[in-house]
């Protein structure tokens, strides 16, 4: 059976940034076909379509949520007004405490479950998630209990609060599965205060074996980039440099505090970056150069980060922090809705690999689609012809909850606001008793 979108306002996000009046035909995972009704196009119709209706719907590509850590979904709204250096040194969400009893291994599956749920129905089909615990099997089963597709960057600690490491073979068997279900494995790599040369050495192995990329914390904050001088006499970014560590294989997030020169060294290594803007305002990290980053064609994506440092994860909110910050320091002209969109779609495509498969409402691709109900007080006026406010409109007005349809890989996911893969209202019932019970009381 297929499933066909019909005459439905279009943002390709291909390579000519084209935004079109179309008719999307899905068959199996994939997009097989486009109709354009502007130029009468047909389609041959068949009984058993699906058939999605597109009128007062906007159409955009399934948002790639490029770092985010769902283990700790639970702990929303706390740790506020605190910089990172803070919450993990000096408070009751530290690394000592870390919500060590209170997020047990239930409560961690419920966390990323939550997390899952809020990032589908607010349009986002890719997500690469960084937990803090390696639990094999529940790394991947809330990711195929909800529907989302993704990575998982797996730790070498077993355990974020102890330290312990993973048995190598475990490791490597996690990674298997993830693979074989369709999930990216990638290496997890330590921010500045765990740089040490043999365990880089290590990871920089792990990652070749497994060919896949290494995610790390890269030049977030200026007291992570103090310890690297510290210890190293040099930054991060020159010290990977000069340690042959920075490759095509490296994803860095965050990527706050990055001088001119380091972004040569970057853009030389083919390495590439999620950027957090959101978070990176919440702890007062700082201003990443994100426009620098599209200037030096290093692929760029954005996330929301974890619980602890935004709240939420709202792709679209996220997209206009990114614009409205870069706006702050660089000008009005800075960096425009479009080159928003990007980054949340073909920019985190690109990031990990996946730019023939993602990121783009085109045949034969992936048919990750989010359909919008645009018919809202504040989303109108909305247009596309001799003026066009669209993109303008996706990056500063549309919510998360104004997404009403969501198709991951040819599976309608989310239908008319509801997910159809697992039972929302006990999701939610499930996890504010959690919440009030671990977290209500404590002090
Ligand atoms: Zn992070």
């Amino acid at each position: 059976m297929r499933i066909v979108i019909e005459d439905v306002l279009t943002v390709t996000m291909n390579d000519r940034n084209e935004i079109d009046t179309l008719t999307i035909i899905i068959e199996g995972e994939k997009i097989s076909a486009l109709a354009r009704s502007s130029e009468k196009q047909t389609y041959n119709k068949r009984n058993d379509d699906c058939i999605i209706s597109g009128k007062n719907r906007l159409a955009i590509p399934g948002l790639i949520n490029g770092h985010i850590h769902s283990d700790i979904t639970l702990a929303r709204g706390l740790g506020d007004g605190l910089t990172l250096y803070e919450q993990d040194n000096d408070s009751f969400v530290s690394r000592k405490k870390w919500f060590h009893i209170e997020l047990d291994r239930e409560a961690r599956y419920y966390s990323k479950l939550l997390q899952y749920a809020e990032a589908l129905k607010g349009g986002t089909t890719f997500i690469c998630d960084v937990p803090f615990w390696h639990y094999g099997d529940d790394l991947l089963s809330p990711f195929i209990n909800t529907g989302i597709k993704g990575a998982v960057v797996l730790d070498y600690r077993k355990d974020f609060q102890t330290g312990a490491l993973i048995e190598e073979n475990e490791y490597f068997d996690t990674a298997d599965k993830l693979r074989k279900n369709g999930f990216i494995p990638i290496v997890e790599g330590p921010a500045e205060e765990g740089f040490d040369r043999e365990l880089l050495r290590m990871l920089k192995a792990r990652a070749d074996e497994l060919d896949t990329f290494i995610q790390m914390h890269l030049a977030e904050t200026i007291w992570r980039i103090k310890i690297i001088k510290e210890k190293f006499g040099r930054t991060s970014i020159r010290f990977l440099h000069e340690e042959e560590f920075l490759t095509t294989r490296v994803i860095g997030s965050h990527g706050v505090y990055i001088d001119d020169e380091e972004l040569t060294i970057l853009k030389d290594a083919g390495a590439r970056i999620i950027n957090c803007p959101t978070a990176e305002m919440k702890i007062a990290d700082g201003i990443a150069p994100v426009t620098k980053f599209f200037e030096h064609s290093i692929p760029t994506g954005i996330g929301t980060d974890g619980a602890l440092w935004n709240d939420s994860a709202d792709m679209f909110s996220e997209m206009k922090n990114l614009m409205l910050l870069q706006r702050v320091t660089n000008g009005a002209s800075s960096l425009d809705a479009g080159s928003c969109l990007y980054s949340a779609t073909m920019g985190g495509a690109k990031v990990f690999g996946l730019e023939k498969e993602l990121g783009s409402i085109e045949t034969g691709k992936r048919a990750c689609i989010v359909l919008i109900d645009y018919k809202k007080p504040h989303l109108v006026p909305l247009y596309h012809g001799k003026l066009s406010n669209i993109l303008q409109i996706i990056t500063s007005c549309v919510r998360a909850s104004d997404v009403d349809t969501v198709v991951v890989d040819g599976k309608v996911v989310v239908e008319n606001d509801k997910l159809n893969t697992i039972d929302e209202n006990q999701l939610v019932r499930k996890c504010q008793e959690m919440g009030v019970k671990r977290f209500g009381n404590f002090h």
